[in-house]
């Protein structure tokens, strides 16, 4: 298949912000593509190089895109750079400067999916003595190649901002649009931007194959490939794979006890909210892999996790959801999620951080059992299951402490205790529940007592001034629509420190953020959306200020969330607006 085919597609994706017509082009792409296209297809249409669960990065940054537009183009990289600074995207930039070369060069060959997607594929391979070099000339040969819409998406794929506005539930309508549609009647409707469904029933089966079997292995590519030569049986029979980090499943949040019982009903299983961090822990035979709740692999900076996973947990294959918890050798005290959450990013000494900053790993959930399938499970067999196989050791490992009742009173009691032993709040688990994979349903919903920030991306900032000169301040966040897009909601400027020892400061965020700047005009910086933090805030207001139509209103920064949570996982505005309803009332 041709790349210009698949642009084709990115560019009437970019055209529309419906997101059912989204999911029609998308799902007659997928019917008309071969079978050996298709799982790179599926990762291309979302601007990805590898699924969900595989860490493997490109790593390239903007400073090396330039360099490889100025190489194909021919035109130097200080005007590469000034066009730049004047739209914030390089994709855009490619495609004007190489509309306007003059010829092509002689090895000119005509770009396929599968030439794009090998070149840069190769990016994420290299490494060490010459890496830099090798990564432009790989690059620069696409562009070199590319017809100038071309050049605009393969820089997008490149940087990963694909800006298409293509979610994930798009996609995982478009495979069942795609494939089963003889089977329910389905068409869509465009005047009206409606789907009519002939069999609804059918329909919802087939739907919720789709996504149980996206569940299970986190990769839409071999979900479409399946749906296409396997149909519903094959969709049926997929499993989870010890070794391959699954999304974990997310609570929504209570104000309240009573709250808390409605959504999760009465008995209910209360656990302690544990303020750390989660752990996805895999084990076959004798090999453990720990996942973080942004899927990242970081087995190798928990050494005595490991040890005790072998030790304490019996079976020979399993996963397991928890949360890691620090605490103070000295005292025996746990510890806020801030002072330990460097032994995520630590590479070296990492025996002695462990000895520094040991965690205790608390356990709530198990998913996958000797060859079982545990997802379906109720919550309560679930949980009966994690007393069989953990021999509780404190301090190392145990089950996160929990209480079943269906009285507001004895919940009231439990919640006290766990703020007392210094954890965040309670959860409430619905004891007949299974667990949903990256779904924040109300299977598990949180209780922290005082009001829930929200976690938003920073998208903008501006340059501070007199002794702030050297600083970025007043930074612009937003929140993100189910395709994708961020939205801004609001200015924060307080809650940050001047100093570093004090908390999260100016330095700290202009460290983090200046790699990002993707234009400048005066003092204000547009940024690659990439950093999340939470944020406090008085109230949600309706406000023309900004493109979301919300704003908050005094929001203040409470901890950085860039550790455990990716830009994706940023708060939705379906949930502001959820947030904005209530507080109405
Ligand atoms: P928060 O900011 O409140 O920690 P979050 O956005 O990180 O929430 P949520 O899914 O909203 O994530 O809240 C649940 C989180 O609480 C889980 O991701 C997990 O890391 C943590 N947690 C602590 N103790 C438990 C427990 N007993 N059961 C489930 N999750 C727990």
């Amino acid at each position: 298949m041709k790349y210009l085919e698949l642009v084709k597609i990115y560019e009437e994706l970019e055209k529309t912000t419906k997101r059912l017509e989204k999911t029609e082009i998308i799902s007659k792409l997928l019917k008309k593509t071969s079978k050996e296209n298709l799982p790179i297809i599926m990762l291309l249409i979302e601007g990805r190089l590898f699924p969900n669960w595989d860490e493997r990065e490109i790593g390239v940054a903007s400073r090396l895109v330039i360099k490889t537009i100025s190489i194909a183009s021919g035109i130097d990289a200080f005007r590469v750079e000034n066009e730049w600074k004047k739209t914030g995207d390089l994709g855009l930039v490619a495609e004007n400067l190489i509309k306007t070369k003059k010829q092509r060069t002689l090895d000119f060959q005509e770009l396929t999916i599968k030439k794009v997607f090998t070149n840069l594929r190769k990016l994420a391979e290299l490494e060490g003595a010459g890496t830099v070099e090798r990564k432009v000339q790989l690059v620069a040969e696409l562009l070199t190649s590319a017809e100038a819409l071309e050049a605009k998406y393969i820089v997008r794929t490149v940087l990963q901002e694909l800006r298409v506005g293509v979610g994930e539930g798009s996609i995982r309508d478009a495979i069942g649009w795609a494939f089963f549609p003889s089977k329910f009647g389905l068409r869509y409707n465009k005047k009206e931007n409606k789907i009519e469904v002939d069999n609804l029933e059918e329909y919802n089966k087939y739907a919720n194959a789709v996504q149980k079997a996206f569940d299970v292995t986190n990769d839409f590519s071999v979900v479409a490939e399946t749906a296409k030569t396997k149909g519903i049986g094959g969709l049926n029979k997929m499993k989870l794979s010890v070794g391959i980090p699954i999304k974990v499943m997310l609570a929504l949040k209570v104000d309240n006890v009573e709250e808390g019982f409605e959504r999760c009903g009465r008995p209910a299983e209360v656990e302690y909210k544990y303020d750390g961090f989660r752990m996805q822990i895999h084990k076959k035979n004798d090999d453990v892999e720990i996942f973080t709740r942004r899927l990242e692999n970081v087995t190798n900076r928990f050494p005595e996790v490991v040890r005790c996973i072998k030790k304490y947990v019996k079976g020979k294959e399993f996963i397991i959801d928890s949360e890691a918890v620090g605490y103070s050798r000295k005292t025996g005290d746990y510890l806020p999620f801030q002072s330990i959450s460097q032994r995520i990013k630590r590479k070296y000494d990492i025996e002695r951080m462990s000895e520094e900053f040991p965690v205790e790993v608390n356990v709530f959930d198990v998913l996958y059992y000797e060859g079982k399938n545990m997802l379906n499970e109720p919550f309560k067999e679930r949980h009966s299951l994690l007393n069989k196989i953990i021999k509780k050791q404190p301090k190392e490992i145990i089950i996160a402490k929990s209480l079943t009742t269906s009285k507001n009173k004895d919940v009231e009691k439990f919640y006290k205790e766990a703020i007392h032993e210094g954890n965040e709040g309670i959860m409430f688990k619905k004891l007949d529940a299974p667990y949903k994979p990256g779904a924040r349903v109300g299977y598990m919903v949180k209780y922290k007592g005082q009001q829930e920030g929200v976690d938003a991306v920073i998208t903008r900032a501006e340059w501070g001034q007199g002794k702030r000169a050297n600083w970025l301040s007043s930074f612009t966040i937003a929140c993100i629509d189910e395709d994708g897009n961020f939205l801004e909601i609001g200015k924060v400027g307080t809650g940050i420190k001047e100093k570093t020892e004090e908390g999260v400061s100016f330095e700290e965020l202009t460290k983090l953020l200046n790699p990002l700047i993707t234009s400048e005009e005066g003092k204000e910086v547009k940024l690659k959306p990439q950093i999340v933090i939470e944020v406090e805030y008085e109230e949600i207001q309706k406000s023309p200020t900004y493109d979301s139509g919300f704003a908050l209103r005094f929001p203040r920064l409470i901890r950085l969330r860039n550790l455990d949570k990716k830009p994706k996982d940023a708060t939705s505005m379906d949930y502001i607006k959820k947030l904005y309803e209530k507080q109405k009332k």
